[in-house]
Parts: structure tokens; C-alpha cells; sequence
């Protein structure tokens, strides 16, 4: 009778521990509480403008990182600008001073980008040495136009705690090559839109 009473109450636990997991499954991301920069919109169609100055490269890995965010259930998807549409992000490079692989450029005082424009700056040649590795430049994209959609950093170290494809200075290249965007950034973008 002891026993029985024992399994009892272990599946209590359980059901209980997967009670509290649902509750919890779907936490936005770490990155959207750090920035309140984004697109106008429940579903933004954001579209994309290459400046002559793109190279192969750089073109090659923005029109991949729109095509790993377009991959993903998330709100918002990236596409080629037509003529009347509302939502630009104009891709730019440029040989910067200042350390960064790429960045984007804008500006919302209100919340939404002004003009719903940002601009994504690819700087070459990089200081971070990643020249033509192309996986490399697309793991870039892919964080980038994260901060399109208004994800911010997030913190922590190599691999430790959720994977991001916004931490700061790249570490996630190891957590998980090419899997970008992660659980984290998507549930982040959710929160957002
Ligand atoms: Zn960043």
C-alpha cells in the first residue's frame, strides 16, 4: 500500500512539473526588452533596397538571413521593395572606422522606425577578419535584421543559457551554426508584433 501511495505522488509531481513548463513555454526573448525600435504593423512585409555599393558577398548573405527569418513562422517577412511599398530597409557597405561587421541605422522616438526605414550598413573590409566566409556573413544578417525587427542584445556567455542569435560579438557562431534564428529571437519577434 506504501508503494502504490509513493507512485501516487510522484505522478502528482510530474503532472504538476508539466503543468508549470506549459505556463512558462513561451517567454519572449531577452533581446526584446533591451531596444523598442520597430516596423509599423502585426505582420510587417519589410523590404529590401541594395545600394550600388553591395558587394556579391554582403548581398548574398542579407538576401540569406531574410530567407532563414522568412523561414520561421515569426510575424513580418522580408521581400525585394516594389514600387508603393511602405516598409524599406535600404543595405548599404562602406569601409567604416568603428569595429562592426554590420549595423543598422535608425531612429524611433515614437516606437516604430521614423518613416518605417532603418538602413543596414555592412562595413568592409571588417576589422573582425570574416572576410568571405559566407556562413559567417550570413549568421551577421540574420542578427542584423533581427535589430530591424527590434530585438536588442542579449546577454550571457558562449552557449550558456538560451541561444540567441543577438548576443553581442558573435559567440553564438558556436551554439549552433546555420539553426539562426534561434527559439529565443523568434519568441522575441512574437513578443514584438
Ligand atoms: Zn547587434
Amino acid at each position: 500500500m506504501a508503494y502504490v501511495g509513493r507512485n501516487a505522488l510522484v505522478l502528482t509531481s510530474v503532472a504538476a512539473l508539466a503543468l508549470s513548463l506549459s505556463l512558462f513555454a513561451s517567454p519572449p526573448a531577452d533581446a526584446y526588452a533591451l531596444t523598442g525600435c520597430k516596423f509599423n504593423g502585426t505582420d510587417p512585409v519589410v523590404t529590401y533596397v541594395f545600394t550600388g555599393l553591395v558587394s556579391t558577398s554582403r548581398r548574398s548573405a542579407t538576401l540569406d538571413g531574410a530567407a532563414a527569418w522568412n523561414a520561421t513562422t515569426v510575424p513580418s517577412t522580408f521581400r525585394a521593395w516594389r514600387s508603393g511599398d511602405p516598409l524599406r530597409l535600404t543595405v548599404d557597405e562602406a569601409s567604416y572606422t568603428d569595429t562592426f561587421e554590420a549595423r543598422i541605422v535608425g531612429t524611433c522616438p515614437t516606437g516604430v522606425w521614423v518613416g518605417n526605414a532603418v538602413q543596414m550598413d555592412w562595413n568592409t573590409p571588417s576589422s573582425g577578419g570574416l572576410g568571405g566566409n559566407a556562413y559567417a556573413l550570413e549568421g551577421i544578417a540574420v542578427h542584423e535584421l533581427g535589430h530591424a525587427l527590434g530585438l536588442g542584445h542579449t546577454t550571457g556567455t558562449t552557449c550558456s543559457g538560451t541561444a540567441s542569435v543577438m548576443r553581442n560579438g558573435m559567440p553564438f557562431w558556436s551554439c549552433g551554426w546555420g539553426t539562426w534564428p534561434f527559439y529565443d529571437d523568434r519568441q522575441g519577434v512574437r513578443a514584438i508584433y
